[in-house]
């Protein structure tokens, strides 16, 4: 078991996981998942709820478990790989049966980074499952995946920020967006542009749409129907 604050991380005895720099519903999905109790089409069928198909609703090739969802498939493969590159880390470190769990601790990340980077793949899974929900319940497409993980950054970076309160956590967004590695450093933060509140405004305007489905999105999860 590895205690680093208040982030709690075993996988021997499948405890997850609290970060409390992410809102607890995503502490609670991330959880979920952990212990396969997500309602994926394949989870449901083995609980005995009757489905049409148990594919995946974006490409229809391969049954919608976990690992298709959250790693497989070529978009949100892509996706991970973009955060490794995002977060400078090297990617070799990494293989398929890792769990996205246990990047922080299989890249060997230290305090603050661990939970930071933590934070980023708790986000990360909130924003797949609410895509994945989006084109189930409402059959929206996912839409373009630069946007997606644009989202991503901003989603992470609005949460963190509002929630880590550490004096040394002085988050800036630029810095977020090309050195997330560095955020904590106070004085790299000094250098971050005046600009920083406009562009964050942009993005979290755009994040906002989101973040009011998903709550749907969460409620619906237990939709028998899916
Ligand atoms: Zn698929």
């Amino acid at each position: 078991m590895t205690l680093l604050g208040d982030i709690q991380i075993s996988r021997c005895n499948s405890q997850v996981i609290w970060n409390n720099w992410v809102p607890s519903s995503v502490n609670i999905l991330a959880g979920r998942l952990l212990h396969k109790r997500l309602p994926t089409k394949v989870n449901l069928e083995k609980r005995g709820i009757p489905l049409l198909t148990t594919t995946c609703s974006f490409c229809n090739r391969a049954d919608e478990n976990e690992d298709h969802l959250f790693r497989d498939r070529v978009f949100t493969n892509r996706i991970l790989k973009e955060i490794l590159v995002w977060w400078g880390l090297d990617a070799s470190f990494v293989h398929n049966n890792h769990s996205i769990l246990d990047w922080a601790d299989i890249l060997f990340l230290p305090g603050e980074k661990r939970k930071a980077f933590n934070g980023v793949i708790f986000s990360f899974l909130w924003l797949i499952w609410s895509l994945r929900n989006r084109k189930i319940f409402d059959n929206v497409h996912r839409g373009k995946e630069e946007l997606i993980f644009s989202h991503l950054q901003a989603l992470s970076f609005f949460w963190i920020k509002q929630r880590s309160r550490l004096p040394s956590f002085g988050l800036k967004w630029a810095l977020w967006c090309t050195s997330p590695n560095e955020s904590h450093d106070k004085k790299a933060n000094k250098r971050s542009s005046p600009s920083d509140q406009s562009q964050l405004k942009i993005n979290t305007n755009e994040m906002h749409q989101i973040n009011s489905n998903e709550v749907l999105f969460m409620d619906g999860h237990e939709n028998k129907n899916d």
